[in-house]
Formats: structure tokens, sequence, C-alpha cells
């Protein structure tokens, strides 16, 4: 069984921001290698975990790339300038405390704050921003970081309560979580397996969509979080909850899931006794559009483990969801469609 703080704590460790996952994506060969017969790295840097089968190739993915953000300009005084890798909420970055792959620390601002005391948040734009790593001079700061450098949220993984799992970057590496809790509960199938740990899903999919070229597969879940209704903050009637169970998404922005691959989870959670719930979100896109609409297409769905405050650097995801999530993707593994 594998421990879940631990293991998110090393990969949290181990994430950049898109276009550069080859370090998470050693960690987690490590970790599959044992579940699977052979594997490798796409062109694009996505990992293919093969667990061979005589039936249809059937294909999971999980993205591995967190968001971040990327030093454009350092200022005379030592001030950087940045742009987003992937969706953030440029208020709440306000006083995010970042960290750069070298170790160096620093804190997001909002220029000229006393200018805005009176304008709504909604308005905050990220040139806005900037950040503060405590250098005095543009020589200062071009000792400890260059353009082009990423910076990553300085928070770690905690356990709240007695079920939650709260921390950064739970999008999407506690799915990789619950694809290795799933392949180590998958022994023998009569399905052709790949499971996959994309790249580059938050610019856009595009792990999956060149992963899903090399396998061609006939059907294909990807596994994400989703925003949920439950809590105050929520703005949005989403009727998903923490805790209640994995989703079966029926509908994103990025895709409307086949009826077909719906129908058959739904069929395979009662049928195994796991809790789950209906998924619609009316923002946000998931890896499942990819494997649905690359090459000739595939049936494609997508399971989500609800989550609080997406794309925060606290996000928040109970550790029941991902144990039932693995379980709901190894007995979807191990059936027929
Ligand atoms: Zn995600």
């Amino acid at each position: 069984m594998l421990n879940i703080l631990e293991i998110q704590t090393k990969l949290v460790e181990a994430a950049l921001p898109s276009g550069h996952e080859r370090a998470c994506g050693e960690l987690l060969a490590e970790l599959a290698k044992p579940y699977c017969d052979e594997m490798w790295f796409t062109p694009t840097g996505s990992l293919v975990c093969h667990r061979k089968g005589p039936g249809k190739r059937l294909m999971f993915a999980a993205h591995m790339d967190v968001i971040g953000l990327i030093v454009t300009n350092i200022s005379e005084q030592g001030y950087l300038s940045f742009t987003n890798i992937g969706g953030h909420n440029p208020a709440a970055l306000i006083h995010t405390t970042v960290r750069f792959e070298n170790g160096v620390r620093g804190i997001v601002k909002l220029k000229n704050q006393g200018d805005w005391a009176e304008k709504p948040a909604s308005s905050i734009t990220l040139p806005d921003l900037y950040i503060d790593i405590a250098a005095t001079s543009r020589e200062e700061a071009e000792s400890m970081v260059a353009l082009g450098d990423l910076a990553m949220f300085d928070t770690k993984p905690a356990i709240v309560g007695d079920d939650c799992l709260m921390g950064p970057y739970c999008d999407d590496l506690a799915s990789c979580i619950v694809l290795l809790m799933a392949m180590e509960q998958v022994d023998k199938s009569d399905n052709d397996i790949y499971y996959v740990f994309t790249v580059q899903e938050e610019v856009g999919l595009k792990g999956a969509i060149t992963s899903t070229a090399c396998i061609e597969p006939h059907f294909g879940i990807a596994i994400d979080v989703c925003p949920t209704g439950d809590d105050l903050s929520a703005g949005q009637e989403i009727p998903v909850a923490v805790g209640k169970g994995p989703t079966v998404k029926i509908k994103d922005v990025s895709v409307i899931c086949s009826p077909k691959m719906v129908a058959f989870m739904q069929v395979t959670a009662e049928e195994h006794g796991i809790p789950y719930q209906n998924e619609i979100i009316l923002g946000g896109g998931t890896d499942t559009a990819g494997i649905m609409h690359t090459g000739k297409g595939a049936i494609a769905g997508c399971m989500s483990i609800p989550c609080r405050n997406v794309h925060s650097p606290r996000e928040l995801v109970s550790i029941r969801d991902m144990e039932n999530g693995a379980k709901l993707i190894a007995a979807c593994a191990k059936t027929t469609m």
C-alpha cells in the first residue's frame, strides 16, 4: 500500500511546470515499474506504462505537469516580472510564497498596493504583480535567477482532519497517485492497458494528444481533479462534494464524454459498491478531450477527484476519494467493455 502523504511530498518536490516534467516522470517511472511489462517516454516526455493484454487498447491518463510562473524581466531594483504557465487567479497570487528550481524563494506582491484598495479583485491582472526575492539590484537578482526561470508554489502537502490531503498540486499529482494505486490492484486483465502520465495538460492537453497518437487506444479514461460546490467559496452550483466519492464526468468545457464510457464507469462503480458522483463542470478542460479527439478518436471519459481551492497553493482532496478512485480505475481496467 502506497503512503499517500509521503509520495505526494516526493512528487511535489520533483514536479515542475508544463514542459519541464522529466524529473517527475523519472520518479513516477520508478514507482510504476513493478506494475507494468514495459515503459517508455514519448518524444514530448509523457511516460507510458504498458501492461500487455490480448484485448482492446485501453488508455488511462493523469497529467504530471503543474501550473507555475516564469520570469520575463528583472527590474533595475531587482524585482521580477513574470507570466503564467497554466491558469492562475492573479488576485489569489498576492502574498503567495514561491520557490525556484535552484532553491531561491520569493513572494508575489501587488504593484502600487494603495491604488488597488477600492478596486475589485477581478480587475487585477498578472502585469500588476511582481516577485520580490529580497535582491536590492538587477545585478544581485541576476546572480540568483535568470529570465525563463520557473517558480512554483512554496507550500508543502499535509494531512488535514482525519481524511484530507492539503497542499500544492493535488491537480494532478494526487491523480498520478490514484493511477499508481490502481496499477497496484491490477495483476491480470484481458485489456491491453496503457497507463500514461501526460505532459503539458495545463497548457492545452498536449501530452494526452501526442501519447494518444502513439497508442491509438480504443477506449480512454482521464483522471483529474474537479472543483466542488460544497464550500462557501465555490460561487457555482456544482453538486459535487469532497469525501462523497470520485466522480464520473459527463461534461466539461473541453469535452462531452462518450455516453458509452459514462455508463460503463457508472455500472462498474455500482457493481463494485464504489461510491461515485456524477460531474458536469462549467469551467476547465481535461486530457479526456485529447484522448477522444486525436487521430480517429476513441471512446473516452474521465474520473475526477473532487478538489477544493483548485489551482491555489493549498488544494484539498479526500484520501478516501483517492482510494475509491483507485478502486474504480482498477475495476474498469479489469473489465472488458
Ligand atoms: Zn488538472
